[in-house]
Order: structure tokens, then C-alpha cells, then sequence
């Protein structure tokens, strides 16, 4: 199963991919987890996408095909994948379409997360998440804090904040994501393989919703 999630930032897809990649056991690729690792290790793709990261602008899109061809091919993907965060822009997906039909596989749905836009800024700058990646849950510090401040409920290890989680470029990144990565939902509309799912509430519940969701498709 080959399954997309669109949203802008904040609508929580990172948390419901997480958890749907462990339940179906498919690899989850987030462009943007993909792009901090590499910031973090210096690799050339990190030394590129740093400043574009840091503004709250998209990176450059030959970077990200580069790495999506890459990740696509690989063994763990073999028997299906959850991507996250790509394609950001119509180009993009016209990428992705030629990448995926190399490999002779086609998206199985698109899952359209969709979140009050006036409630994101507050949901992203209150996110959290655990600094050990083998963990990496993730928390509100209002919505869905942890029971000790900053702390770890799983693991115990320290939270952390994106760097990029800042109103200052989280106004980028939401205007950003109106302007080229909106008009994917009727891209995916168009070939009828889109589904809307309610972002707002109860976590467990609309992890529920995107379960039922996959299971009237296969
Ligand atoms: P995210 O964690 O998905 O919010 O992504 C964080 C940042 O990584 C974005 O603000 C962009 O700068 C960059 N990024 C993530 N995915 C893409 C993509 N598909 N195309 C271009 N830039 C991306």
C-alpha cells in the first residue's frame, strides 16, 4: 500500500504517520524528519537545506527528488510506504508520479488532513517532541502535555522544539503552504484517489477515521 498524507503544517500528520506506519508496518518518509537528519549530520543535502529550513520556505525541488528517488528504492519500501511532507508543489508531484511508475506502483489513496487555519499557529508552536529518535513521541504543551514538563511520558528523555517552530516562520510555512502545496488536493481530487479526514480532536479518533478510511479502500 502506497499511501500519501497532504495537510498544511500543524494539521498533525507526523503524529497519525507515525502510528499508522507502525500499525500497517510500512516505512513512513517525512521529508521534513529526512531534512532536519541530514541538517543535523552536515551532509551536502543538509548544508543546502539549512537556510531554506530555517526561513520557512521550500527547498529546492531537485533536492528533494534526488532524495525520495533514493529512499523509494529501497528494500524497506518494497512492500509499501507512507510519505509525509512529499510532494510539496505541483512539480513535485509530477515527479513523484514519474519515480513511482519506474517502480511500477501507484499511490493507493491520499489522505487530505484538513485543520482550522486560525488553530495551526498555536498547535505548531506548542508542539514538543522526544529528543530520543528511536522514540520520537510527540506532545502539546497544551493539547496533549507530558506529565512532567518537558520529559519524555515513554522514554524519559529530554523534549525538544523545532527550531523553525517560531511564529516568525511559521507564517512563512503557512503562506507557503497555500500557495503551492493546496492545489495538490485537487490534483489527487481529479483521479479520485483523495479522501478529507477531520484534523481537529481527539487524536485516538481520528487515527480511527484515517483506519477506516484505508480499510473501505483495500
Ligand atoms: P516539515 O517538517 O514537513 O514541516 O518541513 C520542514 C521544512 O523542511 C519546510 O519548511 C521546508 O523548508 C522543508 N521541506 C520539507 N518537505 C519539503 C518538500 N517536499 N519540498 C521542499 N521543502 C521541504
Amino acid at each position: 500500500m502506497q499511501i500519501l498524507f497532504l495537510g498544511a503544517p500543524g494539521a498533525g500528520k507526523g503524529t497519525q504517520c507515525k502510528r499508522l506506519s507502525k500499525h500497517l508496518d510500512l516505512a513512513h518518509l517525512s521529508s521534513g524528519d529526512l531534512l532536519r537528519e541530514a541538517v543535523k549530520e552536515g551532509t551536502p543535502t543538509g548544508l543546502k537545506a539549512k537556510s531554506y529550513m530555517d526561513k520557512g520556505v521550500l527547498v529546492p525541488d531537485e533536492v528533494l527528488i534526488a532524495m525520495f528517488e533514493e529512499k523509494l528504492a529501497r528494500p524497506e519500501c518494497a512492500k509499501g510506504f507512507i510519505l509525509d511532507g512529499f510532494p510539496r508543489n505541483l512539480a513535485q508531484a509530477g515527479s513523484l508520479d514519474q519515480l513511482l511508475e519506474k517502480l511500477n506502483k501507484q499511490l493507493t489513496v491520499v489522505i487530505n488532513m484538513q485543520v482550522d487555519f486560525n488553530l495551526l499557529t498555536e498547535r505548531i508552536c506548542g508542539r514538543r517532541t522526544c529528543g530520543n529518535k528511536e522514540c520520537g513521541s510527540t506532545y502539546h504543551i497544551k493539547f496533549m502535555p507530558p506529565k512532567k514538563d518537558d520529559i519524555c511520558d515513554v522514554c524519559g528523555s529530554a523534549l525538544t522544539k523545532r527550531s523553525d517552530d517560531n511564529e516568525e516562520v511559521v507564517r512563512n510555512r503557512l503562506k507557503v503552504y497555500e500557495k503551492e502545496t493546496e492545489p495538490l488536493i485537487e490534483y489527487y481530487d481529479a483521479r479520485l484517489i483523495l479522501r478529507t479526514i477531520d484534523g481537529q480532536g481527539d487524536v485516538d479518533e481520528i487515527f480511527s477515521d484515517i483506519l477506516r478510511t484505508i480499510k473501505v479502500l483495500v
